[in-house]
């Protein structure tokens, strides 16, 4: 049976046990080679019955889901990787209770399952965009909640008011056109500019709206940094951030369209989906390889139910 291609194909070659345990394999452990996630060590006999390994220096067993974000969750790996291929996919987002009709779970599991998923989409791992000299970089904030409808004044109102909005920061390099988005407590200098530092390649211009929050960037000299007014206009030659304005009505229009209401809390989870789908949506991508891409983040994360919900309360999924 070939790998599948659409969400259809997906859910008849995942309901497979033994090729879903396969495919999981062969992703986990790319180069064929599966080793110990205590010791690192290849010394090990599997017993194909359990589909468990027996590590010899460990004297203990392990499975495939031992170290990922699989790892103490009862649901089987067929309606794992269902649940990866419909929130990978280039639609507008998955609410729990669709995705609960899909796999044939609660709803309450269901949520589990995407929080973590959203989770591994984080892709950002300590690399900068917009690097070599020239690159543009277009940078804004948005805020997301709260009771304001005033687009225009949002700064003023978001500050003066106390209004509880979060505050979201975001970049996008026209040259790979990639985006960045992640909360941020507030939209002082400090915060924006170290956010800055920490993502975007020395030599890039960035482009920003007039906001005193971006104001001396370049006082360094490791960017260029241009603003166009808002008050008068939005378009100064290249100086403009409509690309990353794009990526911020994409975004509110998903989260008020699927997920009806999103605590700040889980805010940045809901990001990194909505920034994997943007950025991984172009032509030269397709279903099959979104949903690698995304499975191949597996290993190594591990969320418990208390760190999702804040509760410390841990229940079992
Ligand atoms: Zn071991």
């Amino acid at each position: 049976m070939d790998s599948p291609k659409t969400l259809q194909q997906a859910i008849v070659y995942f309901s497979d046990a033994d090729r879903a345990f396969q495919y999981a394999l062969n992703l986990r452990w790319p180069n064929g080679i599966v080793t110990c996630p205590r010791c690192g060590g290849d010394k090990h006999s599997f017993i194909k019955t359990r589909k468990i390994w027996y590590c010899n220096p460990c004297k203990k067993q392990f499975t495939l889901k031992v170290g990922t974000i699989f790892e103490d969750s009862p649901i089987g790996l067929d309606k794992w990787m269902t649940a990866f291929w419909m929130l990978t996919n280039c639609k507008n987002g998955v609410s729990s209770y669709e995705m609960a009709r899909s796999i044939g779970v609660t709803q309450k599991t269901a949520w589990f399952m995407l929080q973590r998923i959203r989770e591994v989409m984080k892709s950002d791992k300590g690399t900068k965009i917009g690097g070599s000299p020239k690159n543009q970089v277009e940078i804004d904030e948005t805020y997301i909640g709260g009771r304001s409808k005033n687009m225009h004044s949002k700064r003023r109102i978001a500050y003066q008011n106390g209004d509880k909005k979060a505050v979201v920061m975001g970049m996008r390099t026209r040259n790979t056109r990639e985006v960045r988005a992640m909360v941020v407590p507030n939209a002082k200098r400090e915060t924006l500019q170290n956010k800055i530092l920490e993502h975007v390649g020395w030599g890039a211009h960035i482009y920003t709206d007039q906001w005193v929050g971006y104001e001396g960037v370049d006082a360094t000299n490791l960017f260029v940094h241009k603003t166009v007014n808002h008050m008068q206009e939005y378009v100064r030659g290249q100086v403009h951030t409509n690309g990353i304005e794009n990526f911020w009505s994409l975004l509110k229009r998903t989260l008020k369209g699927t997920y009806v209401a999103v605590e700040p809390f889980h805010l940045d989870r809901y990001l990194a989906e909505q920034v994997f789908r943007f950025n991984n949506c172009g032509q030269k991508m397709n279903d099959a390889k979104r949903f690698e891409k995304a499975m191949s983040n597996v290993a190594g994360f591990r969320l418990t139910y208390a760190e999702l919900t804040g509760t410390g309360s841990a229940t079992s999924h």
